[in-house]
Parts: structure tokens; sequence; C-alpha cells
């Protein structure tokens, strides 16, 4: 199975149906990407945050040594760490988390967050985290967005990044980038699902030619694992009424009606399962399509409800201001 592929504004041809490959532990993950890739996905969604891009690479390496899959057919995507936003420290984090993949380019490379943390150095502690100390001190970075984007053009001169974007900017933070961007971002990546629609950021990057990721397709169900309160009082999407109903009505599972919801939108999705038969399951999310009435009944589970904020995780009184 395989899924189809949106063009981006870099020309190159993006999978809209991807891996996730957050809280994947350090043990399962290599057999998890190589399952991942055996089962058809060809987009992998890793992050140095995630601590585990060594083991991402050793299921890559696995796969393409055994036949599987080539490089160029996979479409590799990383991010960003905030505490690597100051323009020197850019490129040679860049590089370290291409080694750990096994791979010279990443498809993509994203800013992770909009926000420019002290450089922690990897020796100290890898992935650094939000705090300078590990525990609870944050402190900022004077540089800026501005900057840091700059350095991430640098990676697509040099060939280390064929495409680049941004995850968890809102308008404003992408019409600030638009302004001085000498190469556009191609995708920007939210939090999105019925409980958290984004419909107006959706219509700006469409507008500006900037394709759109949503992750968390599934809402509080990724959450619950992390034992955030607001996952656990919120209603499992895939239990809803209404999601149920039209499972059944197309015949389909709640989460392949809360993936194709956002395929057909034009919107990427980046699911994650350890199980292969699930895999399959989420990768299988084109072949129908929502009518009118299940949209229209979508739309009104809108509760403007954001899982993936860093106060959700821990509590730091200057930290508030990603709401
Ligand atoms: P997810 O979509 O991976 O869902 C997580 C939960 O749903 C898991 O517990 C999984 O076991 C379960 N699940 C998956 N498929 C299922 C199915 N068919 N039926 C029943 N249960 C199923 O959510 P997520 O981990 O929050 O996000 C997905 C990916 O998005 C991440 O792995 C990561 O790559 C990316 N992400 C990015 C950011 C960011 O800041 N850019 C933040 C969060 C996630």
């Amino acid at each position: 199975m395989a899924s189809p592929t949106v063009k981006l504004n870099s020309g190159y041809d993006m999978p809209l149906c991807g891996f996730g490959l957050w809280k994947v532990s350090n043990d399962t993950c290599a057999d998890t990407v190589y399952n991942a890739i055996k089962a058809g996905y060809r987009l992998l969604d890793g992050a140095c945050d995630y601590g585990n891009e060594k083991e991402c690479g050793e299921g890559v390496a696995r796969a393409i040594k055994d036949g599987l899959v080539k490089r160029e057919e996979l479409f590799i995507v990383s991010k960003l760490w905030q505490t690597f936003h100051d323009v020197d420290r850019v490129e040679p984090i860049t590089r370290r988390q291409l080694a750990d993949w096994q791979v010279d380019y990443f498809d993509l490379f994203l800013i992770h967050f909009p926000v420019a943390l002290e450089y922690v150095d990897p020796s100290v502690r890898y992935p650094p985290g939000w705090h300078y100390d590990g525990d609870k001190e944050i402190r900022w970075s004077k540089t800026t967005n501005q900057e840091t984007w700059g350095a991430m053009e640098g990676l697509v001169e040099k060939g280390l990044a064929r495409s680049i974007g941004v995850s968890n900017y809102q308008a404003q933070t992408l019409y600030d980038t638009l302004k001085y961007a000498k190469i556009r971002p191609a995708t920007l990546q939210i939090e999105l699902h019925p409980y958290l629609q984004q419909v107006e950021l959706v219509k700006l990057a469409k507008h500006e030619g900037i394709v759109v990721t949503a992750y968390s397709s599934f809402g509080p169900t990724g959450f619950i694992e992390l034992d955030m309160d607001n996952a656990k009082t919120a209603a499992p999407l895939m239990e809803h009424d209404a999601i149920k109903a039209m499972a059944t009505k197309h015949n389909k599972t709640p989460a392949q009606i809360l993936l194709r919801w956002a395929t057909q939108q034009g919107l990427a999705v980046i699911p994650k399962t350890g199980r292969p038969a699930v895999m399959l399951q989420n990768l299988d999310c084109f072949n129908f399509d929502l009518d009118e009435e299940d949209n229209k009944r979508i739309a009104k589970m809108e509760l403007n409800l954001k899982f993936n904020k860093p106060t959700n995780y821990f509590s730091a009184d200057n930290l508030w201001i990603f709401g």
C-alpha cells in the first residue's frame, strides 16, 4: 500500500500519510521503523527531541540493506530543537542528526517551535529538552526566528535539507517568516484534530502555498499515555458517537475516519502505532470520502482544545506564552 503524495513549493513530492516517531521507545524504535517501511510508509517524521534518531537510522539502514526500499524512495523529516536556534549551532546539529539517521540529507527539516533557548552542548545532555539544567530553569536565547530561518536556508544551499518548514507556528509567526524568507517554508506542522480544527490557519497556509501536516490526529489519545489531565478528561475521539457512526456508515474504523477527514482537506497526517496491522489500517485512509453531512458534523465538534502545550507538561511561569 502506498500513500498519495502532494507537491511542495520546493518542487519535491511529499507522501500525504507518513509515520510519526514521537514516544517510540529506544528499544523498539529500529524494529518499528523497519515495520513501518515494510507496511508501505515512506515518510518518517522524527525529531532530535524524540531521543530516538539513532534507532530510526538503524531501522532505515536495515530496510535499505534488505532491499525493502531505496534511500531516494524515503521522505525523511526531522526537526531543529530550540537549544540549537543560534545561527552557528544549526548546521553542526543538523549534521549530527543526519549522522544518527545514517543519511546525508533530510527531505524536510522543520523548526520545531518558534522560540530560541540557550545552547546546551550535546555532550552535556542529548536531547536537551526544554530546561537548561535538565530540571526547571528556562534560559532564553536572543536569536530571532529570522536569524534561525536564514541558517535553515543555509542547509538547503549546502544540500543538507531538500525542503525546510516550520512547526507550531501560528498566523503571526508565519506572516513574519514570509516577509523575510528567501526560501519559503514548504510545510507547516501543527496539532490538528476535530477538537482543534485550526480552520483559519489552514486557510492562510493554503493561500500561501504551504502544505499543512496535521499531528495528533486522534486528539487526546496520544496524550493519555503522558498522563495529561485535559487528555484524560476529554472524550476520546475514536469513541465519539459521531465518529463511530461515520465509521459504521463507511465501513471503516474511527481512526480511518479521523485520518481521512484531514487528508480529504489536503492535509498530511503522521499517525503512529507499534502494531503492524494498525500501521496498515492507518495507511489505508484514502479510498473513500466523507460526505457533506459528515464534514458538517465534524465541524461542530470544534472545542479549541490543544494538548501539545509546554505548560501541559510542566509548570513554568515563563512558558505560558506558547498557549
Ligand atoms: P498519534 O497520531 O500517533 O496517536 C497516538 C495514539 O493513537 C497512540 O497511542 C497509538 O497507539 C494510537 N493509535 C494509532 N493508530 C490507531 C488506530 N488505528 N486505532 C486505535 N489507536 C491508534 O499521535 P501523536 O503521537 O500525538 O502524533 C503523531 C506524530 O505527530 C508524532 O509521532 C510526531 O511524529 C508528530 N508530532 C509532532 C509534534 C510537533 O510539535 N511538531 C507534536 C506532537 C506530535
